[in-house]
């Protein structure tokens, strides 16, 4: 089969492996109908961080149908559409014991310490798969995954009554925005650079303010862009005191940062981890209404071409929200 490889920073083949195959009792084969490009696979491709060993079919983010079970696997059965959990977990350290797993010490990604999804099929234990209805369409199921880490930094704090400030329209801020959309929050701004995707959002018609630089103050900021612009220049003015930023974006490189501004004006920085325990609501949501969310799928593009959809995500016009690869 054709799979999308990292092999190392900046570099990625599509390369001719064999199928993947059942090695163990617990694991599930499944055949691929879709998979996302994530800004994470963005970072990994940028800078090589997490991966393990090279090269490595990248993807973590897919929907697809089971095809073939372990012989200890009770959940699932042969056709059944499924969603993936991106995450490998140890099961053995502290965190795992007291079921926090996206604090595993050892946490790792699919795609980036063990074969991932931007292939034909993909074989995983059971317990990395849930169920999705098969009305939901694969590109769209296979957003479950980012509506999860979307869902777990609104998690982070409070909506009710807050002006509320997201910064970047790429899928997770968009992600944010329509949740936060469906629960009725209505003092929502998102502030994006690209006009494609500030056109994506105007069409969603919400009351939203939808701008390039936000104005004013607010209570609740977060921040999807890992924009060294945006951390050191536009949060602190766009945050009022008190207020709170819930960083959900990975930055690609270290920065300083005035600590005493923290401490003069009382805000809170909180760090949104991946999710938790959000992937069985992502995938109600979509059950629910998957409508409510397609408008974050901007393309569609056969996995041979895995390159374009990269090469589209990082161009400075970003003229494209998640990038769907299809085998
Ligand atoms: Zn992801
Ligand atoms: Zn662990």
């Amino acid at each position: 089969m054709k799979a999308a490889q990292f092999f190392k920073a900046n570099t990625l083949r599509i390369e001719e492996v064999p199928d993947t195959q059942i090695e163990e009792k617990n694991q599930v084969k499944v055949k691929i109908s879709a998979a996302g490009i994530c800004g994470s696979d963005l970072h990994v491709y940028r800078s090589g961080a997490y991966i393990t060993r090279t090269p490595i079919t990248m993807g973590h983010e897919f929907s697809g149908q089971v095809t073939e079970i372990g012989d200890k696997v009770k959940d699932f059965k042969v056709g059944d559409c499924v969603i993936g959990d991106s995450r490998v977990y140890c099961y053995n350290c502290r965190y795992c014991l007291a079921k926090k797993y996206n604090n595993c010490e050892s946490l790792g990604f699919l795609g980036e310490v063990c074969e991932g999804a931007f292939a034909g099929s993909i074989v995983v234990p059971a317990k990395n798969l849930l169920k999705i209805c098969k009305d939901v369409p694969a590109p769209i199921a296979a957003l479950a995954e980012p509506l999860a880490v979307a869902l777990h930094a609104i998690g982070k704090s409070i909506t009710e009554g807050k002006r509320i400030l997201i910064f970047g329209a790429g899928p997770i801020g968009a992600l944010i925005h329509a949740v936060l959309i469906k629960r009725g929050v209505s003092d929502i701004t998102i502030a994006e650079i690209s006009e494609y995707r500030r056109g994506v959002i105007s069409e969603t018609q919400s009351d939203s303010i939808i701008t390039a630089i936000p104005e004013g103050k607010f209570d609740l900021i977060f921040e999807t862009t890992g924009s060294a612009i945006v951390l050191k220049d536009l949060l602190p003015k766009a945050l009022d005191k008190d207020a709170e930023a819930i960083l959900v974006g990975l930055f690609s490189k270290e920065m300083l940062f005035n600590f005493t501004d923290i401490v003069e004006h009382g805000w809170k920085f909180i760090g949104s981890n991946c999710f938790d325990k959000e992937l069985p609501m992502a995938v109600k949501l979509l059950e629910d209404n998957y409508k409510d969310f397609q408008h974050v799928v901007s393309h569609q593009l056969p996995i041979i071409n895995t390159q374009d959809g990269f090469d589209l995500l990082l161009s400075p016009e970003a003229k494209a929200m998640k990038v769907i690869l299809i085998p």
